[in-house]
C-alpha cells in the first residue's frame, strides 16, 4: 500500500516536472508529443534524448505494452489489406522482411493521429531504416533520395512515383519530408 502511494506520488511529481521542463524550447505535451514553442514539430537527437530522459521506467513499461498492442493491430491491418511489398523499393518479400513503418515518427504523433490506419505502411528493413534516418523521403508522391547515399551501392530510382501515397497519408509524408529528410 505504502509502496503504491510512493510510486503514484513519484509519477505525479514526474508528470508535473515534465510539463515544466524546457530544453532549447522543446516541451513535452500532456498527450506525449514533443512540441516546439512555436508549435512546429521538430525531430532531432535532442528530442530523442529528452524523451528518454524524462520518461520514468514505469511510464516506459506501460507505454511499451501499449505500443506493442497498437503495432500488432496495425500490422494485422497491413497484412490483410495491402500487397506484401515494400512501398519504397517495390520488392515483394516474405513478411519477416517487411516491417510496419510509421510514416511520421510515432512519438511525434498528435493524439488524434495515433490510431489512424493511414499512418503505417509496409517497408523492407533497408528502406525502413533509411526512411527513419531521413535519407529517403517522399515529396508529392515522388521518392527523394539523399545525396548522402550517393557513395553506396543502393539503386534507388529518384523521383519514382510511390503508389501508396494517397490523400489520406499525404500529411504524414509531408511532415517527414519537411522535418526529417536530410538532403545532404
Ligand atoms: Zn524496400
Amino acid at each position: 500500500m505504502i509502496w503504491r502511494m510512493i510510486i503514484l506520488l513519484t509519477l505525479l511529481f514526474l508528470k508535473i516536472k515534465m510539463k515544466k521542463i524546457n530544453i532549447y524550447n522543446y516541451e513535452l505535451s500532456i498527450d506525449g508529443n514533443i512540441v516546439l514553442n512555436d508549435n512546429v514539430y521538430y525531430y532531432s537527437r535532442i528530442i530523442v534524448s529528452f524523451f528518454k530522459k524524462y520518461n520514468s521506467i514505469h511510464i516506459k513499461k506501460y507505454r511499451l505494452t501499449e505500443i506493442r498492442e497498437e503495432q500488432q493491430k496495425f500490422r494485422k491491418y497491413l497484412i490483410e489489406n495491402k500487397k506484401h511489398k515494400c512501398i519504397i523499393c517495390d520488392k515483394t518479400l516474405p513478411l519477416c522482411l517487411l516491417e510496419t513503418a510509421h510514416i511520421k515518427p510515432r512519438f511525434l504523433l498528435k493524439f488524434n493521429e495515433i490510431n489512424d490506419i493511414n499512418i503505417v505502411e509496409l517497408m523492407c528493413r533497408y528502406c525502413h531504416k533509411l526512411y527513419d534516418d531521413g535519407l529517403l523521403s517522399i515529396c508529392d508522391g515522388f521518392l527523394q533520395v539523399s545525396n548522402i547515399l550517393n557513395k553506396y551501392d543502393l539503386n534507388y530510382n529518384e523521383n519514382k512515383f510511390i503508389y501508396s501515397y494517397t490523400l489520406y497519408n499525404k500529411k504524414y509524408f509531408n511532415f517527414h519530408y519537411k522535418y526529417i529528410y536530410r538532403y545532404n
